[in-house]
């Protein structure tokens, strides 16, 4: 199959650190300080960038504001990974979970508070947003288009969200601290999208700039198809499903925390956490052996690219 009938793959990366990870599993109780949260920053990118450049990726890094926000060393290691040439975008400043249920104002502050801090680091303006935990809804979709930004991409679906919301309590001790995955179906599509104002879910005839960018899901049952479940699926499984995988396109979703394991000083809390436990060597190995079935089919392109293409849009800043 050459470049040209390929459909396109985008790899994104949401940076949460055990300190938004231990707040979504209601883990009250311990003490992650700056100086882990550095260390955090500095051994988990030294990873993933060497990871992505072995394979030649360039990646998009949702962020989080608040933990670039004081600390000059994050700050320079966000730096250099833009240097590097992936994409640095929107996960909110606080990472909260249940933002579909804030109030328009509240929302509004979440997104413009790191839009200016990663325009500070980077020089360059957001264009895409991820919603922390995937709760998104119409309102949250319009705040993001009325703000500038050119796409979202918090649309996920699968059958585990009902069976979660369902069994969270028997599943996680303290229940998750995510109040609202926000108002996501089966209905979702599985290709980019302009979504419509009055309601996100359906597709928008009219020519508004800005896109959905939702995720994947397996055609039998409707699984995740995102690294951390693959991570946690037996290799039998996920060699099938990442060889077999035909979508119209492809948003490929990793978590920052697949790059370390509890050697690195990740609290034991976070033993709940799926495959914290597996060593980064392992992870790794996987990952890249998704990656290269995906490869097959797919064609990796950057997300700004992509989205400058299907909008016809000239005005989205690139990098360099
Ligand atoms: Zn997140």
């Amino acid at each position: 199959m050459n470049n040209q009938e390929k459909k396109k793959l985008i790899i994104s990366i949401d940076v949460d650190s055990p300190i938004k990870l231990m707040n979504f599993y209601r883990i009250n109780n311990v003490v992650f300080d700056q100086n882990k949260l550095e260390l955090f920053y500095e051994t988990a990118f030294n990873r993933v960038l060497d990871f992505f450049n072995r394979l030649n990726i360039k990646a998009t890094f949702f962020v989080v504001g608040d933990e670039l926000q004081n600390s000059a060393n994050i700050k320079n290691i966000i730096l250099q990974a833009y240097k590097s040439g992936h994409e640095i975008e929107n996960h909110t400043y606080s990472h909260p979970f249940g933002l579909a249920t804030f109030s328009e104002e509240k929302i509004k502050e979440e997104i413009i508070l790191c839009n200016q801090i990663i325009e500070k680091i980077t020089g360059v303006t957001p264009v895409g947003f991820r919603s922390p935990g995937c709760s998104i809804n119409s309102k949250v979709i319009n705040i993001v288009a009325d703000l500038g930004l050119k796409y979202d991409s918090s649309g996920f679906w699968s059958i585990l969200i009902p069976l979660i919301k369902v069994f969270q309590s028997v599943l996680f001790k303290n229940g998750l601290n995510n109040a609202d995955f926000g108002s996501v179906t089966n209905k979702l599509m599985q290709y980019p999208y302009i979504p419509s104002e009055n309601n996100w879910l359906i597709p928008d005839t009219k020519s508004r700039q800005f896109l959905e960018l939702p995720f994947p899901r397996t055609n039998v049952l409707g699984l995740p198809f995102y690294n951390c479940f693959n991570l946690w699926a037996p290799s039998i499984y996920t060699n099938y499903i990442s060889k077999k995988t035909n979508k119209p396109y492809m948003m490929y979703l990793f978590h920052i925390i697949e790059f370390m394991d509890s050697s690195d000083g990740i609290p034991e809390e976070l033993g709940v956490h799926p495959n914290i436990k597996t060593p980064v060597k392992d992870k790794i190995q996987k990952s890249e052996r998704i990656l290269s079935d995906l490869f097959e089919c797919y064609e990796l392109t950057r997300a700004r690219d992509f989205v400058r293409l299907l909008l016809n849009n000239n005005c989205i800043a690139n990098e360099k």
